[in-house]
């Protein structure tokens, strides 16, 4: 069972919708409207973001809305339809940190199956130290491993993305992509 809301009505002409397999020989069960028979069909979000590194530090930002207010995060978010996934993780690390980067390569890809999203970070390098966090963003600060707040992070894919990154970091330095699945 998915953890994501699922469809009600039809976004062709509002009626309601009924889960059943189509009739095309699909193997999912599919949202398909009652009325105009419209089949919904729905496909995992990506949400982008980047670890923003300053010498040995790392970008957080803690977070001042819901899920998770009060927890700190790395600057991600939902990718828009008109972007590329770098630009939208920098789009994201401009909004909610106010912060300069220089993007780096793609680091993680992982899977979360139950909420129906693949989180991707982006490595990125900081040219100076100064934010301008937006709404969504109480405050920001740098961390080094050791002084990190390892307990108040808000989401599992920013505390692997930042496991990996300091192992990585640890062992010379090679950056290589990362891909996990998240359970
Ligand atoms: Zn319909």
């Amino acid at each position: 069972m998915l953890h994501r809301p699922l469809i009600q009505h039809c976004k062709a002409c509002g009626a309601a919708v009924a889960y059943r397999l189509p009739d095309d020989g699909d193997t999912k069960e599919r949202a398909i409207c009652t009325a105009c028979h419209t089949i919904h069909y729905e496909n995992p979000l990506n949400v982008v973001g980047t670890v923003p590194v300053w010498g040995d530090q790392v970008l957080l930002c803690r977070r001042n809305i819901e899920p998770r207010r009060g927890l700190w995060t790395l600057p991600a978010g939902f990718m828009e339809l008109d972007e590329t996934t770098a630009a939208g993780a920098l789009r994201e690390t401009i909004e909610e940190a106010g912060a300069h980067v220089e993007m780096g390569g793609l680091y993680t890809v992982l899977n979360l199956r139950k909420v129906g999203q693949v989180h991707l970070f982006y490595l990125a390098t900081l040219t100076d130290t100064e934010f301008d966090p937006g709404p969504e963003t109480m405050e920001v600060g740098l961390f080094s491993e050791t002084d990190l707040p390892w307990h108040e992070l808000a989401f599992r894919t920013v505390k692997v993305t930042l496991q990996r990154y300091f192992a990585d970091r640890a062992q010379g330095g090679r950056f290589d992509v990362h891909c996990a699945d998240i359970e």
